[in-house]
């Protein structure tokens, strides 16, 4: 509903525990809240077709963070590669593994996965986020077999008759799981966090951190910096590191 300052956010049940946000693209100083309450947010990634981005993960991982839920990475659609693929990916995710995230891999084609991925969820308040096509409906369909033939009426329409792009649904499911759907969350924008303070988001840096120069080491210059160290040891994850680059650069603007 509206909260009189223009903001969209679910209605909120009792306190809110957990918030996920988004950069309002009119007023860059407000926040679209896209779901609140929410105990785990599952990054929904595509193996092939489309491509796997992993950028959308490294950042929504902070903005999930920031907003106090749990996260959890789902990498769908694994019945489109192939063994050596799967390794390369099972690789790849790994760095999220090592943070503690729960990593899961699905099909929704196969089915492979999709019990555990629901039985994992169960009696949680969830939201999934990831790029376009990567198979959220799908998902959400397997869990929520009523689903398809509720969104399958139409659009939705808010009160006053306008087409909602921002409003969320909640979804009571049989297992006591509450499914948030929010339309079109393909990005997180992090305006609320200082470019000084990405690396409080990866935990891994901080473990790194103590052994750099400088206390307030950036790890993006410095000499004496223990970062290329970890990097050529493989105690960091290039791919990680990388992340932690870009979402910094990006924020320093
Ligand atoms: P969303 O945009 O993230 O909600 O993605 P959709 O659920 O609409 O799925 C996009 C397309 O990918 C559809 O054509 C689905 O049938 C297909 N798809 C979804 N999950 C899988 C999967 O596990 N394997 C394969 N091969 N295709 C899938
Ligand atoms: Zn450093």
């Amino acid at each position: 509903h509206d909260d009189g300052e223009g903001n969209l956010r679910l209605a909120a049940i009792g306190e809110r525990r957990s918030v996920l946000s988004r950069p309002d693209p009119q007023t860059r100083h407000k926040a679209l809240v896209l779901a609140a309450n929410v105990d785990v947010a599952v990054i929904v990634a595509s193996a092939k077709a489309p491509g796997f981005r992993p950028a959308l993960i490294d950042r929504c991982l902070i903005a999930i963070w920031h907003g106090g839920a749990t996260p959890m990475v789902c990498l769908n659609k694994v019945d489109l590669i192939d063994g050596e693929e799967r390794a390369q990916m099972q690789a790849r995710l790994g760095a999220y593994g090592d943070l503690g995230i729960e990593v899961r891999l699905t099909s929704t084609e196969t089915g492979e996965g999709v019990a555990e991925l629901i039985a994992g969820l169960a009696g949680k308040t969830c939201v999934l986020l990831g790029h376009s096509g990567v198979g959220k409906s799908s998902l959400l369909n397997a869990m929520d077999p009523e689903r398809e033939r509720r969104t399958s009426r139409g659009r939705e329409f808010d009160g006053k008759g306008r087409h909602t792009t921002t409003a969320s649904e909640l979804v009571e499911l049989a297992d006591g799981t509450r499914l948030i759907d929010t339309p079109g969350v393909r990005s997180f924008g992090l305006w609320e966090i200082r470019s000084d303070e990405v690396q409080d988001y990866f935990p891994e840096l901080a473990e790194v951190a103590g052994s750099c120069r400088y206390r307030d080491c950036s790890h993006l210059v410095e000499p004496g910096c223990a970062v290329p160290e970890a990097l050529a040891a493989g105690t960091l994850h290039a791919a990680r590191f990388d992340a932690y680059r870009r979402i910094r650069s990006s924020l320093e603007v």
